[in-house]
């Protein structure tokens, strides 16, 4: 999981999608809203109306347009941060959406949990199916949010095993999001993804040799570019993030970028079909 860029809607389909927020928050109940943004959401999002969000939100995609949770598939489903069925009030909220993909936005659909006390575990607001429908507790969310939060103070990508761990001690509510965010969106136990990770590194890895080996032999400046443009553009750039953080305390990473500094704070390729150079 890697922070997204922000970006802005243009004029008039931000005000296309706050006035139908402000027809679901008119209604009288929660139950109504709740209601109300299901059926909105269904006639709006499949329209073309919708088309100028959906390609923001590709263009906030890192690479190959992958999706804002796992960074392996291709996203082409837009996700509720806050699910819709709890939080009607952010359903057409340009700041909820990310683009994610399948097997990241099923299994998480409606679950969201929020801290009620100032100690201990979160608490689950999702809402069973028999369940009434009222409005979920209140409280600071566990979910880490990409949109408005950076990943990466919150988690630790073990560059051995390749599995995420919390970047906090344990108990703490750092800690506990950590936790929750890594559990509800299965980064660990999908073995795919563990897989494609340490794949991952193994291609980031030799393309900064093949990017040193390149400097150092003068090659032409666009070759250059073209070089740092694709390690940029690769799956998993939380592992090329992790691997320059952890640079200053492990010495076979810190040989890695030796002679090439500019790596270390390279930043994602956004998706850019038009291969304009960002
Ligand atoms: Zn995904």
């Amino acid at each position: 999981m890697i922070r997204l860029p922000d970006h802005e809607l243009d004029e008039s389909t931000a005000k296309a999608l706050d006035k139908y927020q402000a027809e679901v928050d008119r209604s009288r109940s929660y139950k109504k809203r709740v209601e109300l943004a299901k059926e909105r959401w269904e006639q709006v999002h499949r329209s073309v109306k919708f088309n100028p969000v959906k390609s923001t939100l590709a263009r906030m995609c890192c690479g190959a347009r992958r999706c804002a949770y796992c960074e392996d598939s291709y996203a082409d489903e837009v996700e509720h941060f806050r699910p819709k069925d709890l939080y009607p009030e952010h359903v057409f909220r340009w700041q909820n959406y990310a683009y994610t993909c399948g097997p990241c936005n099923g299994p998480k659909g409606n679950q969201f949990a929020v801290f009620t006390s100032s100690r201990g575990k979160p608490t689950l607001v999702a809402r069973g199916q028999n369940d009434p429908v009222k409005p979920p507790a209140k409280g600071p969310i566990a979910l880490i949010d990409p949109r408005s939060e950076d990943p990466l103070e919150y988690l630790w990508l073990d560059l051995e095993e390749f599995v995420f761990t919390e970047n906090a001690d344990e108990g703490t509510r750092a800690w506990h999001r950590a936790r929750y965010t890594i559990d509800t969106l299965g980064l660990n136990k999908r073995d795919e993804l563990v897989t494609a990770r340490a794949s991952a590194y193994g291609s980031f890895r030799a393309r900064l040799k093949e990017y040193r080996e390149s400097k150092t032999a003068r090659v032409a400046a666009h070759q250059l570019h073209a070089l740092r443009d694709d390690i940029r553009s690769l799956h998993h750039q939380t592992v090329f993030a992790e691997m320059q953080r952890q640079r200053v305390t492990s010495s076979e990473l810190k040989d890695l970028f030796k002679g090439i500094l500019e790596a270390t704070t390279w930043k994602p390729q956004l998706w850019n079909p038009a291969g304009l150079t960002t």
